[in-house]
C-alpha cells in the first residue's frame, strides 16, 4: 500500500485490483479492512469491492466517514438507511454493467437449455468414443417463453437480448412499465403466471427483504417441468435447499446460477453434484471493459463525496 499520510483515510476490503488501486491512490491512502471491533482513527471514506457487511456499528466506529463507494450496482451488504441516517451518501455503478450482465445471463440460459457444459465435460471425458444422435437433448431456445422478473436496466438489456431468439416475453414487477412493453414488445403478468408459462425464469431483482427467498418450495413448484430457472441476481433470492430437491428431484428441468447463498457453495454441497446445474462463480460484470468503467464510476462517487459534492450516482 502507498503511503500519503496527508490524504484522506479510506478502509477497503482489499486486495484491490491494480487498476482500482491505481485509480484509488492519488487521492486517498487506502487501508485495510478493520479486524472485527477496531475502530482505525481519522478513517474519512469506506470502498466495498467484494461485499463487506456495512452497518451501522461499523459506521459508529468510523464516526469521520463521508461517503461510502460501492463498486457495482447491488447494496444489499450495506445498511443504506443507517448511513442515511448519519448523512452519508451511498455510491453504485449502474448502467454501466447491464449489458455484461444480461449478457452472461443470455449465456447461462443458452448453457443450461442446450446442456453446454454438460457436454463440455461429456467431450473431454473418457466416455466419449462415438458420436450418438440420441444422446444430450436439451430444450430448445428460439420461440421459447421468457419470463424475467425484475424489469430493471439488466432485465431490459437481457429482453432485447432475446428478442434476436424470436422469444414470447413476458415479465413482472411491482410496477407495470407500459412504455417498455411497447419498446421492447414484453407482457406484464403476475409473477404466478410469469413461473407457470416461462421456459426460461431469468432473476434480475434486487436483494432485499421482499425479494429474499421469493424462489422457494411453492414457487418452484408453480414452474414448468421443462422450464429453467437463471439468477443473475444475488443468491439469497433463491431458497437453496428447494431449488436443491426441485432440481434432483426433476421437478424442473435445469437451474444457471450465477449467485448462491451461500457464496460460494461449500465444497461438495448437492446442488454441485447436479449435471442439471450450470454454475459460475459471480461473473456478471466481470469483463476488463466493464470493471474498469465501474472502478472509474466508483471513484468518482468517493472523490465528489470526499469533497462534499453530490455523487454521480447515489443510491437512494
Ligand atoms: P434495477 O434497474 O433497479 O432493476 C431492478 C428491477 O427489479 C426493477 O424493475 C424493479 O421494479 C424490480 N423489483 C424490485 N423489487 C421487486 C419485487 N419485490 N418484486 C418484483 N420486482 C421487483 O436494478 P439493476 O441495475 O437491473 O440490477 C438488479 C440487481 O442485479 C442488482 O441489485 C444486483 O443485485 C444484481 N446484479 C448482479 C450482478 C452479477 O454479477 N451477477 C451484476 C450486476 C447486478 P419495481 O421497483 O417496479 O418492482
Amino acid at each position: 500500500m502507498a503511503n500519503h499520510p496527508a490524504q484522506p483515510r479510506l478502509i477497503a476490503d482489499t486486495p484491490l485490483a491494480p487498476n482500482v488501486l491505481k485509480l484509488l491512490e492519488p487521492h486517498v491512502e487506502v487501508l485495510d479492512w478493520p479486524t472485527a471491533g477496531s475502530a482505525p482513527e481519522n478513517i474519512a471514506a469506506i470502498y466495498t469491492y467484494g461485499h463487506p457487511r456495512v452497518d451501522g456499528a461499523l459506521l459508529d466506529r468510523l464516526p469521520g466517514v463521508r461517503v461510502i463507494s460501492n463498486f457495482g450496482v447491488g447494496v444489499d451488504h450495506i445498511d443504506v438507511p443507517a448511513a442515511m441516517a448519519r448523512g452519508i451518501p451511498v455510491g453504485n455503478t449502474p448502467g454501466v454493467l447491464d449489458g455484461a450482465t444480461a449478457d452472461l445471463a443470455m449465456a447461462l440460459l443458452l448453457a443450461a437449455g442446450r446442456r453446454l457444459t454438460e457436454g463440455d465435460r461429456y467431450a473431454r471425458g473418457p466416455k466419449f468414443l462415438h458420436y450418438d444422435p440420441g444422446y444430450m437433448l436439451g430444450r430448445e431456445i428460439h420461440g421459447s417463453t421468457l419470463g424475467i422478473m425484475g424489469l430493471g436496466r439488466i432485465g431490459q438489456q437481457v429482453a432485447r437480448r432475446a428478442r434476436g431468439f424470436n422469444m414470447t416475453i413476458l415479465y413482472h414487477n411491482r410496477r407495470r412499465q407500459p412504455e417498455v412493453e411497447a419498446d421492447l414488445g414484453v407482457r406484464y403478468v403476475s409473477f404466478a403466471e410469469l413461473l407457470a408459462q416461462s421456459d426460461y425464469v431469468v432473476l434480475t431483482v434486487p436483494l432485499t427483504p421482499e425479494t429474499q427467498g421469493l424462489i422457494g418450495r411453492e414457487q418452484l413448484a408453480l414452474m414448468k417441468r421443462t422450464a429453467t430457472l437463471i439468477n443473475v441476481a444475488r443468491g439469497p433470492v433463491v431458497d437453496t435447499a428447494a431449488l436443491t430437491a426441485a432440481l434432483s428431484e426433476r421437478r424442473i428441468y435445469a437451474a444457471a446460477l450465477d449467485v448462491t447463498d451461500p457464496e460460494p457453495l461449500p465444497r461438495g454441497h448437492p446442488l454441485l453434484q447436479l449435471d442439471n446445474l450450470t454454475i459460475t462463480p459471480h461473473l456478471g460484470s466481470a469483463t476488463e471493459e466493464t470493471r474498469q468503467r465501474m472502478a472509474e464510476i466508483s471513484v468518482e462517487n468517493l472523490v465528489a463525496g470526499l469533497t462534499g459534492r453530490p455523487l454521480r450516482h447515489a443510491v437512494q
